[in-house]
């Protein structure tokens, strides 16, 4: 599943499409995504120029201004297997939506297991869907905000950072890799962190997450981004989808454990 990185590099890819304006957004085919689209909603895109694509956690927010001259918002979430491919080299009987841009560039929303979703409104709407979100990795007050939640209840660190409103972003990769860099077992109890544990869980984060954006993203379960490449970074992931493998800093075998429905893998001997 897309992660923030992988969100991320999409992002920066489609970011040629700014100052274009949509000449018409198609439905290619009746299923719904997790979200239909309302009547009218992909009219109100034609003629509308983008003005900028922001990220929040794994959420894609398009600005443009309509055609009208009011602004409006269109908000993308890629879902377990979504795609936003830019001038589609293939055509797929998963393509659900197209967008035709001026100069004749198309951009079209591929998804196979339809978790994603599209949609499109006031000005307002990404923030609005986004209201319950933790704080993004580079933000300062990150360690602050994830300690004050870690000491509520007896989850473990697992699924307090796989949890959107804790941390935003963040899924089973990079947390299985961050817990690797910070010698912390997934299995802790969250309210057990020390406050130092959480501020170098953050840098870990931060870390994993750059080196990430930088490989073009971890393409696991078929990832590409809008040039419809794939990413890199899963070549230098250090335990995850490697259980049975050597761990890389001491040679234990990497295990694979199941933490509320997802596969964590960890080194028995350096997270303690
Ligand atoms: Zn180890």
């Amino acid at each position: 599943m897309p992660e923030l990185a992988e969100v991320e590099v999409t992002r920066r890819q489609l970011l040629p499409l700014l100052g274009l304006t949509v000449a018409c957004a198609e439905k290619l085919s009746d299923k719904n995504l997790r979200l239909p689209l309302g009547k009218g909603d992909l009219g109100r895109l034609s003629g509308a120029r983008l003005d900028a694509i922001d990220r929040r956690g794994k959420y894609l927010i398009w600005h443009f201004l309509g055609a009208d001259g009011v602004p409006l918002e269109m908000v993308v979430h890629l879902g377990m297997s979504g795609k936003t491919l830019l001038d589609a080299a293939d055509a797929s009987p998963h393509d659900h939506l197209r967008w035709h841009w001026s100069q004749g560039a198309t951009l079209t929303y591929r998804d196979v297991r339809r978790f994603g979703f599209v949609a499109v409104g006031d000005v307002g709407l990404g923030t609005e869907m986004t209201a319950t979100m933790g704080p993004e990795p580079w933000d300062e007050t990150w360690a602050a905000q994830v300690a004050a939640k870690a000491k509520k209840g007896s989850r473990s660190v697992k699924a307090l950072l796989m949890d959107q409103s804790v941390a935003a972003g963040l899924g089973n990769i990079y947390v299985c890799e961050a817990l690797f860099a910070t010698g912390i077992h997934p299995e802790t109890p969250a309210y057990k962190l020390k406050n130092k544990q959480i501020e170098a869980l953050h840098e870990a984060v931060q870390g994993v997450l750059e080196r990430a954006i930088a490989a073009g993203g971890s393409s696991i379960q078929d990832f590409k981004a809008a040039h419809g490449s794939p990413g890199y970074f899963q070549l230098e992931l250090k335990v995850y989808g490697r259980a049975g493998e050597g761990c890389p800093a001491c040679g234990e075998e990497i295990r694979a454990i199941k933490q509320q429905g997802r596969t964590t893998f960890f080194c028995a001997r350096c997270q303690r």
